[in-house]
């Protein structure tokens, strides 16, 4: 027994009553609620109190906003001395017990999310899954590879923005399977190229090896492919069919974590293993990184990490003006240098937005029979641009502001009175009704069927938050920055 230790680290629920004593007092109760309330006290030793919270979002949040009110109370219950760790709640499947300590003052927000979690697979596992080869009088797959040849690497232009996924999708079109960038997973906004490097990919591997077997599917195909094959009772068929592809390409898999599908998942989980053990190669497409993809299995989420995460970001004006440049070439349309530059430098939201305003340009100069001016760009432009405006939808806000809080859209629209998930919904309903022009009913339909007393409820809770906690209000202001993009 550790003398003076012991006695310590049976006080853990003790000393944090007393913290959230004097916390209760200072901040207010919403605050209170949601961000203190969860947290459970773990152990105390050595004047280093270990608290368990709910997510790595949570760590974040306290890390960024009550650092320096934890450390004043922590010191004024345990003394000088006091530290402080954290320990997310283990998921359940997950090896991964280790926690993080974080001394006060934590500079960096602590990031639990992205230590790797492997779950070797199991021998028995391994034996499970049979060999496709043995069925009779398949030979050789011929199947049409679903590529689009206009998505080629030529017409791809290089940037800051792309360069790792670019030359990365290259190595793997020369050598799939071979390189250790097995699952390439590429990751990026909308509108960034992740469709089109997934398909120059293919169409790469198909220019050196014609006889491979190049698969690109959208992950919301394979998720009907699936679905049909269940029912048609051909669930074999579907997995062996799969196990034939020599390169695999999956798009947007970020479709696999929505509307809860456990059995797809499955599936997937199953081909993506066959086909890595069997050296072929997997490419993959997301809209956000593996870390904060919610709603899918812990498994999957670290094979996606097994090889090379790489992610698009937005091009900048150097970039953009050569991909413009790029199409103008290709389609054989006159522009001049300085329009171009001019569009180039107002369209920054992204790749296919900047592809939309050259479009809309030469077709306004085709219809008024006028030339290509910068006024008619200009003129063409603030339209579009109001255009994107409108396009903030319920679904978009919902979202937008589920992926900030890390919350998972299906959460908000179900039942759950958890505090956080609670506050989400309420935020969504706010924003809803601040930038649509939706009825109170349809925004209340469109979050689990709720009525509009509920959103007219949830916007005054809002406000009212809003009103008297800065944290919140800030964190309300971002995400309207974030929306209105
Ligand atoms: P995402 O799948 O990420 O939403 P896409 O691959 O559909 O984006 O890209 C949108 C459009 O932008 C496509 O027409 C694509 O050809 C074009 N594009 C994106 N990045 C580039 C690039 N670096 N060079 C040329 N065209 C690009
Ligand atoms: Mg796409």
């Amino acid at each position: 027994m550790v003398k003076g230790g012991l006695l310590m680290t049976e006080n853990h629920d003790e000393v944090w009553k007393k913290c959230l004593e004097i916390i209760r007092d200072i901040v207010p109760e919403p605050t209170y609620n949601l961000w203190f309330a969860p947290i459970v006290p773990v152990k105390l030793e050595n004047g280093d109190l270990r608290l368990q919270v709910p997510s790595m979002y949570f760590v974040e949040f306290l890390e960024e906003h009550f650092i320096e009110l934890l450390r004043k109370v922590l010191r004024r219950v345990i003394g000088p001395h006091a530290k402080l760790s954290y320990e997310p709640v283990v998921v359940s499947g997950s090896n991964d017990k280790k926690s993080k300590t974080v001394t006060i003052p934590g500079k960096n927000p602590v990031n639990l999310a992205n230590k790797p979690v492997e779950f070797p697979i199991s021998e028995e596992k391994r034996h499970q899954i049979k060999n496709p080869f043995i069925i009779p009088g398949i030979q050789k797959l011929n199947i049409d590879s679903k590529l689009n040849l206009n998505y080629s690497f030529e017409n791809f232009i290089e940037g800051e923005n792309n360069r790792l996924a670019r030359s990365a999708g290259i190595s793997v079109a020369e050598k799939p399977g071979v390189t250790a960038f097995n699952p390439l997973f590429i990751h990026g906004g909308s509108g960034l190229g992740k469709t089109h490097i997934a398909h120059a990919i293919g169409v790469k591997v198909k220019e050196l090896n014609p006889n491979l077997v190049v698969l690109y599917v959208n992950a919301h195909q394979f998720q009907q492919q699936f679905t049909d094959a269940i029912q048609a009772n051909e669930v074999n068929d579907f997995i062996n069919f799969y196990r034939m592809i020599d390169v695999l390409i999956i798009d947007d898999v970020h479709i696999f974590a929505q509307g809860n599908k456990p059995k797809t998942q499955e599936a997937f989980f199953h081909i993506f293993n066959y086909l890595h053990q069997n050296s072929r190669q997997l490419v993959l497409t997301c809209d956000k990184p593996p870390a904060e993809l919610q709603g899918l299995e812990q498994r999957l989420l670290s094979r996606f990490k097994w090889g090379l995460v790489a992610e698009l970001t937005l091009p900048d004006y150097e970039t953009r003006l050569a991909i413009l440049k790029h199409k103008i070439d290709r389609d054989g349309i006159e522009m001049s240098a300085e329009l171009q530059r001019y569009i180039a430098k107002n369209v920054t939201s992204n790749v296919r937005e900047l592809e939309g305003a050259l479009v809309s340009i030469l077709a306004h100069a085709t219809l008024n029979k006028s030339e290509v001016t910068i006024e008619l760009a200009r003129d063409v432009l603030n339209k579009l641009v109001s255009v994107y405006r409108k396009k903030i939808t319920i679904e978009s806000i919902q979202n937008t502001v589920c992926n900030y809080f890390k919350v998972s859209p299906d959460e908000i629209r179900g039942r759950s009175r958890k505090r956080e998930v609670v506050l989400v919904r309420q935020v969504s309903m706010y924003f809803a009704k601040e930038l649509t022009k939706e009825s109170l009913a349809a925004i209340g339909k469109s979050i689990g069927g709720r009525d509009h007393a509920t959103v007219l409820h949830a916007c005054k809770s809002v406000k009212d938050l809003i009103d008297t906690d800065r944290q919140f209000r800030q964190s309300i202001l971002e995400l309207e920055r974030i929306l209105k993009g």
